[in-house]
């Protein structure tokens, strides 16, 4: 999740509607696809001339619903997620990922997140209250599978994703976004998993108690904290992924460097493409292959391409206009101030959307090409997809799950296989959290 959506929280955000996908079904199997293309560098490799329009179109959708798809990070509305008010089970026009979307788009999985918003008291007193927001999420995200039992089910392991997906129902697994909820108790981790959580992305955007955050300049512990250390080793016990999205690059490297399992960071770019703080850099990459992990590419708009100067002015002339401070300065904001900005916030984010959409500065091809940066650098077996929808993710062409089979017909367009699609929309994370499972088994003789 980005600032941006946190800060709006439960207000809500008028999104884009779905464009309905204009390619047509062909069910049929075509013996020659996995001949068509020449078997060179996945990046340089190019869809047969041959090959009309509308027939890597059909091309595309047959292994997109081949493919077991499965998207490592979405957020939830808040509190109000599953409820009359945000319903997830209708065509929702407030949600990027809702189960009519995921349906349409066919998308098979989905991890949702626990988000909770990094504060600066690392004490009992700040711990206490994210925590129990942390459990209200969980509540929120479990109320689904109450409301829509015959539509989805909670996937507690890589096995439980391909068995539901087998049903025609959504796997919906569970991460949480920051560590700062597990307090300094150890136990907590424990009680968490026991809840679903299958991954926890160590820090937000501000420092923890658990690590340094990709976002301040000054370091707090200089990378993972010791209690960190403990966290990362019960994690590694429990068979819960360590995501590394978020962290300081020194906090990435002691990660690496302390656990046990293969990690993930699920929703980053490339820095070498973007080079913003969220961004994984060209070493990172590879100590990233090296480790076994996999990098899942986000589908938000500043994280995969630079915005163009006359977008930063128009944001900042609304920002003004509307006396909207700096996520650094809001940070700094009590409860009560930040409440007493709510009605600006609302149509700053308004105006926000409005602008985003005139400038429309990214497109599928961008997040294409960080997928295939990644796969340069890392290989075809450690990159995957997270969006970061409704947490500020969605760009135009993707904006939402019912359009994902866009990037599947850009990634076939590139040249990707078959079996190459399949491990970036969900076969590497699987293979990940099969891996991280596996670590834990032989943990706990
Ligand atoms: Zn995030």
């Amino acid at each position: 999740m980005s600032f941006r959506m946190k800060t709006l929280g439960a207000f809500g955000v008028t999104l884009l509607l779905s464009l309905a996908l204009a390619c047509s079904v062909n069910e049929e199997p075509d013996p020659s696809f996995k001949n068509a293309l020449p078997k060179k560098d996945p990046v340089s490799r190019t869809a047969s001339k041959a090959e009309t329009e509308a027939d890597l179109r059909q091309r595309a959708k047959r292994i997109h619903t081949a493919a077991v798809t499965m998207d490592s990070h979405v957020d939830i509305t808040g509190e109000d997620y599953a409820t009359e008010k945000v319903d997830p089970g209708i065509d929702n026009p407030e949600l990027r990922c809702d189960l009519v979307k995921m349906k349409r788009g066919g998308m098979d999985g989905v991890f949702l997140a626990v988000y909770v918003g990094q504060r600066g008291e690392l004490n009992e007193k700040g711990y206490k209250k994210v925590h129990e927001t942390a459990l209200k999420r969980f509540q929120a995200i479990h109320r689904i599978f109450n409301m829509y039992p015959k539509r989805c089910e909670l996937a507690v392991n890589a096995d439980d994703v391909e068995r539901i997906s087998k049903t025609g129902k959504r796997a919906i697994a569970i991460g949480i976004e920051n560590g700062y909820p597990v307090g300094e108790e150890i136990a907590n981790l424990k009680k968490f998993y026991d809840l679903g959580a299958r991954y926890i992305t160590l820090s937000h955007s501000h420092h923890n108690q658990i690590c340094d955050s990709s976002g301040p300049e000054e370091p707090l512990h200089g990378g993972l904290s010791e209690f960190g250390t403990k966290v990362v080793a019960e994690m590694n016990r429990l068979g819960m992924m360590c995501d590394a999205s978020h962290i300081s690059e020194k906090s990435f490297y002691d990660l690496i460097e302390v656990s046990k399992a293969p990690i993930i960071a699920s929703h980053s770019g490339c820095y070498a493409i973007n080079p913003h703080n969220r961004n994984l850099t060209d070493d990172q990459l590879r100590a990233l292959k090296k480790n076994g992990g996999v990098i899942q590419i986000v589908a938000l708009d500043s994280f995969l391409k630079k915005e163009p100067q006359a977008f930063l002015d128009a944001l900042a002339a609304a920002r003004d206009e509307l006396d909207i401070p700096t996520w650094q300065e809001f940070y700094k904001l009590s409860e009560k101030k930040r409440k007493a900005l709510r009605g600006n916030m609302e149509r700053y984010w308004k105006r926000r959307d409005a602008i985003e959409k005139e400038f429309a500065y990214v497109n599928v091809e961008d997040l294409v090409n960080h997928i295939d940066h990644a796969v340069k650098v890392a290989g075809i077996d450690h990159v995957g997809i997270g969006t970061d929808f409704d947490g500020g993710g969605g760009i135009p062409g993707f904006n939402n799950h019912g359009e994902a089979l866009n990037v599947t017909v850009a990634l076939v367009r590139r040249g990707y296989s078959e079996e190459e699609i399949k491990k970036i929309w969900g076969g590497n994370l699987l293979r990940v959290w099969r891996d991280v499972e596996k670590v834990a088994r032989n943990l706990n003789p």
